[in-house]
């Protein structure tokens, strides 16, 4: 199932007391990957009493909220992962853990990217001090206030009749073929993105824009929001130096294209599901 349902995940940034007393995930980075654990042959990230043994070398912590009633927390700090254990990039865990734990993942690494990188006023550059309501950071000398960034960006499959147009990023390995994304602008609506993006990229006109789903996606920051569009007019033009290959596919000639843990390969699996 597409995770279109509130989970058991519920935000807070101030630490409860006892919350370190009681049961516990740590999202324990060390750079960009996270320290695992593997269990019956998946991973998981470490609990409180991993954590508590390991006694890790870590900075900051900040506290995520609850999960399952598993108060979780994001610390970061250096060296090499410990014996027994595996540090994982967020792509490497993506679809080797459970998703909630995914998102709790990247959601804790964008947390501790924010702090790392807004501990100056990026106006008046004193140093900032956490908010006292809201999981941001207030500048004392001009009152400036940063929350944790989020790029909402628009990933689109445009379909004609039974077919579907996938493209071919210039950077991506050969054969790998996925729909249409891109980043909003400011000032744009996220349908304008739409329109704008797959004329760019492809040179065609949509009609009839059908919200999917969204999917936040750490790498580093994004929010997908995905769309259905039919094609309106306009022959295939492929954007120089973005896209190098771009074709309408048939369901029983797919070429390789992304699993169903990235929200395009939901949209892909979602309209060939309309057409049984
Ligand atoms: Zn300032």
């Amino acid at each position: 199932m597409w995770p279109s349902e509130p989970d058991l995940f519920f935000p807070d940034h101030v630490e409860p007391e006892g919350a370190k007393d009681g049961p516990s995930w740590y999202f324990a980075f060390l750079g960009s990957e996270l320290v695992c654990k593997s269990v019956s042959g998946s991973i998981e990230p470490l609990s409180g009493d991993d954590f508590r043994w390991l006694d890790l070398d870590m900075g900051e912590k900040h506290y995520l909220g609850t999960y399952e009633q598993n108060h979780c927390f994001a610390v970061r700090g250096k060296g090499a992962s410990p014996e027994g254990y595996v540090a994982l990039d967020l792509r490497g865990i993506l679809g080797r853990v459970q998703q909630p734990i995914f998102y709790l993942s990247g959601r804790a690494k964008q947390i501790l990217d924010w702090s790392e990188t807004h501990r100056f006023c990026g106006r008046c550059g004193e140093k900032t001090d956490y908010h006292k309501s809201d999981r941001a950071k207030i500048c004392p000398r001009c009152g400036l206030i940063c929350y944790p960034r989020l790029s909402p960006s628009i990933i689109v499959l445009v379909t004609r009749g039974e077919e579907m147009l996938l493209a071919r990023n210039v950077n991506w390995p050969a054969g790998m073929y996925s729909t249409l994304a891109g980043f909003v602008e400011s000032g744009e609506s996220i349908e304008q993105t739409v329109h704008r993006e797959v004329h760019e990229e492809v040179g065609l006109q949509v009609k009839e824009l059908r919200y999917f789903g969204s999917q936040s996606w750490p790498f580093p920051n994004s929010l997908m929001l995905g769309f259905h569009a039919e094609y309106k007019s306009g022959e295939i033009v492929c954007q120089a130096g973005e896209i190098a290959d771009a074709q309408w596919f048939k369901r029983d000639s797919l070429p390789q294209t992304p699993p169903k843990t990235a929200i395009s390969g939901w949209l892909i699996e979602e309209f060939v599901r309309s057409l049984a």
